[in-house]
């Protein structure tokens, strides 16, 4: 390992810290790169820099956004009084993907865990109070995975908007216990959706 260049060197290690490369595969990439014309390095460069720029978190509902709303947030077809609560970023994706539901989502960024030290006060329980107080909101539908913290953090919200005059289902059938969203094939996910059940409203 020691033969290669210092600098093809850091490059190979930057890219094997990536999740899912390996020595092998960070070297490939790596020799890829070396022998990409610079124009189309720097095209790559400046692509990912510009990623960095314009992401942020859409300031409604927490998905990953280039401006200040989700694309998701900024459809006119979305159905806005049916919101979806999710934990993560790749769960509300692979739920797009199942492509059956056509409401918006609520990205909480995690879930209660105290092991973890994180509390409700860390991940966005009250910004999802607000937009159900200051929407027309009519039915939040909660997606946590179905984990211990996922199941608490379910019934934790459950908790918090019963008393309130919409409806809360929780996804039922479809992930495994123990599982995660985000794993999960579409068909799952359209079972997981349709059969939500009512724990709170009319
Ligand atoms: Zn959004």
């Amino acid at each position: 390992m020691n033969a290669y260049p210092r600098s093809l060197r850091e490059v190979i290690n930057l890219l094997k810290n990536m999740p899912g490369l390996g020595e092998k595969s960070a070297t490939r990439i790596a020799f890829h790169l070396l022998r990409m014309d610079e124009k189309d390095v720097r095209n790559f460069c400046d692509t990912l820099l510009q990623m960095k720029r314009l992401i942020s978190p859409c300031k409604k509902c927490f998905h990953l956004a280039d401006g200040d709303l989700c694309s998701i947030c900024s459809d006119p077809n979305r159905n806005s009084s049916l919101v979806c609560v999710v934990e993560t970023t790749s769960d509300l994706i692979s739920i797009e993907a199942a492509g059956i539901f056509n409401g918006k989502y609520h990205v909480l960024g995690g879930v209660i865990n105290p092991m973890e030290n994180v509390t409700s006060n860390d991940i966005r329980i009250r910004e999802l109070l607000d937009r159900v107080d200051e929407e027309e909101v009519k039915e939040v539908v909660i997606a946590t995975n179905p984990t211990p913290e996922g199941e608490a953090t379910a019934h934790y919200l459950f908790e918090l908007l019963k008393d309130k005059p919409i409806q809360v289902t929780r996804i039922a059938l479809g992930i495994p216990m123990g599982g995660d969203i985000k794993y999960a094939d579409p068909v799952t996910i359209k079972f997981a959706l349709e059969g939500r059940k009512r724990i709170s409203g009319d």
